[in-house]
């Protein structure tokens, strides 16, 4: 199950709120109105700490990926603190029943 942007036709995931390519808000019936902080299982590298972050607040998983070994570098274990925090506060997704 995919959305495509309605502006540039990217393929986005289902629970996309923002076009990851251009920006464009995601207008469709799919979307997930408030959509909880969840650890998405699709798509994690870690804990999916950082798509489910990326994904809550539209933002691009790469970037908040990016940000977080930087920040793992350069913050002083603070970004690790948050990471495991986030780890253990933020409920795993729950997948649909089929
Ligand atoms: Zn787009």
């Amino acid at each position: 199950m995919a959305l495509f942007c309605q502006r540039c036709g990217t393929e986005l995931p289902m629970n996309a709120r923002f076009c990851s390519n251009c920006g464009a808000p995601v207008a469709g019936t799919m979307a997930i109105p408030g959509r909880r902080l969840v650890r998405p299982i699709v798509g994690r590298q870690i804990a999916g700490v950082c798509i489910g972050v990326a994904q809550a607040y539209g933002w691009d998983v790469a970037l908040v990926r990016i940000f977080t070994v930087v920040g793992l570098i350069f913050s002083c274990g603070l970004v690790a603190v948050a990471y495991m925090a986030g780890w253990l506060g933020i409920p795993e997704e729950q997948l649909p029943l089929p």
